[in-house]
């Protein structure tokens, strides 16, 4: 019995043994391969311990993969503000990979200064590194060489005119164009007269012989000032001792510098990108079939592609049959006085006593007046400054008609309309714009009189 007792003792003594061996060497080969200890079905028991909440959190899941739904949505949203944010702030973007954590400091890279506005500000600069040599006491300042004549010949002009007839003028800027261009305004005369007249240029980028002929007619004031010349009877001292003139002399100039010099003038990629876009929408629209070199050079608009003599608040909303995107011509803008060369000139027909406007547009040798307004007192004003024009000019006068579909949005109908101040439309020269230098002497002869006309009107 002991021996039976002790025999069986160590059959489970070896048996136990066996068991524990079996069980260390799956262990160790289940680790091998899973790396857990924990055995499958035992690892899926723990799984159905929790199912209840389990299935909470399935359904929390569901919620917030319907939350997921509606933020994929807010996510599309987001992606759009991202990639509005992305296109407004390209620049900062560069810089979010890491910097290196070298012990070397890299050089920090200082923005590269643009070209100074050197010609373009003449307030902020000294002008003379950027002008060149002042044309001789001989020459006039003021080239008639090409009809081509630049913002920036404008701008040195302006300065070279005040450095040789000091204190005899002062010159102003009204606004920043689009293309961050100056909107320059001279005073002539006395700014505390009581009669201020403004005379604005090249609202029509194409028409850039009329800045030469207001540069012309600005120069031939200050000699004639100077000299203490005579106009009829009375020195010009005499003439504007009493009277103001404001001329506008480029009113657009971001549209003079794309008919003159092309799409390469733009000096912003927005201005250039909406050049480029009116010239292939007016392809598209069938406007115009020329390439864009010959498209430009007969351009009206200004650098957001609005025609500014389509853009004054007078029957604007009316004017319904123009082109509705940005386009050489006849595009009203945005809004009823939308764009800033508008505002400079209404701006500053308001901030003076302002009695008369006169608009210089090409071509036709033209004076129009009238514009259909029925107050006697206005017309009578208005037919007295289209008759003494005719008078200096010899140019025939046309009644304009009330503004319509195709005349809403001009300067001379707002200020006649609007404002109630006597507006003229002077059209000057012949043949198609842009007009050769060709036709300059017959527009000078006729026009150069014309502020010391103003000056014994209204003075
Ligand atoms: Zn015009």
């Amino acid at each position: 019995m002991k021996k039976k007792h002790t025999g069986a003792i160590v059959f489970f003594t070896v048996l136990a043994g066996l068991i524990a061996v079996a069980i260390a060497y799956f262990s160790v080969m289940f680790y091998v391969k899973t790396g857990s200890f924990i055995p499958p079905v035992l690892s899926d028991m723990s799984g159905l311990t929790g199912f209840g909440i389990a299935d909470v959190k399935v359904s929390d899941e569901a919620d917030s993969s319907a939350a997921h739904i509606s933020g994929d949505i807010s996510d599309v949203k987001t992606s759009d503000e991202a990639e509005k944010a992305n296109i407004t702030k390209k620049p900062t973007k560069k810089p979010t990979q890491k910097p290196k954590k070298s012990g070397k400091k890299k050089p920090t890279t200082t923005p590269v200064p643009s070209k100074p506005e050197d010609v373009n500000d003449i307030s902020t600069h000294d002008m003379k590194q950027y002008l060149g040599e002042m044309p001789g006491e001989d020459s006039d300042i003021v080239s008639t060489a090409t009809s081509v004549y630049t913002y920036e010949q404008m701008v040195k002009d302006l300065y070279f005119l005040d450095q040789r007839y000091p204190g005899i003028f002062t010159y102003e800027t009204l606004g920043v164009t689009k293309d961050l261009r100056q909107i320059y305004a001279v005073t002539l005369g006395n700014p505390a007269a009581p009669n201020h007249v403004v005379i604005q240029y090249t609202v029509h980028s194409r028409e850039y012989i009329n800045c030469l002929l207001a540069m012309k007619q600005i120069e031939y004031y200050l000699k004639n000032y100077a000299a203490g010349e005579t106009y009829g009877d009375r020195s010009y001292p005499d003439l504007f001792a009493n009277f103001c003139l404001h001329v506008i002399p480029m009113a657009n100039p971001d549209g003079v510098s794309v008919s003159e010099l092309g799409i390469d003038s733009m000096r912003t990629a927005s201005a250039k990108g909406i050049i480029q876009y009116c010239w292939e929408s007016d392809t598209q629209l069938g406007r115009t079939a020329a390439p864009i070199e010959d498209y430009l050079k007969t351009f009206k608009a200004n650098a957001n592609g609005v025609d500014l003599n389509k853009n004054f608040p007078v029957g604007w909303d009316g004017y319904t049959d123009g082109v509705p995107v940005p386009s050489t011509d006849c595009h009203k803008g945005v809004a009823p006085a939308s764009e800033v060369e508008t505002q400079a000139i209404i701006n500053l027909v308001h901030a003076n006593p302002t009695v008369a406007v006169i608009s210089y547009h090409s071509a036709g040798d033209l004076i129009y007046w009238n514009y259909g307004v029925e107050d006697e007192n206005l017309l009578a004003a208005d037919r007295n400054l289209a008759i003494n024009l005719n008078n200096v000019t010899g140019y025939p006068t046309a009644v304009s008609e009330k503004y319509n579909w195709h005349l809403a949005g001009g300067c001379s109908d707002y200020f006649m309309w609007e404002e109630g101040i006597p507006s003229v439309t002077l059209e000057t020269g012949q043949g198609t714009c842009p007009l050769d230098i060709s036709a300059f002497s017959s527009m000078w002869n006729a026009n150069r009189d014309v502020y010391a006309l103003l000056a014994a009107m209204y003075g």
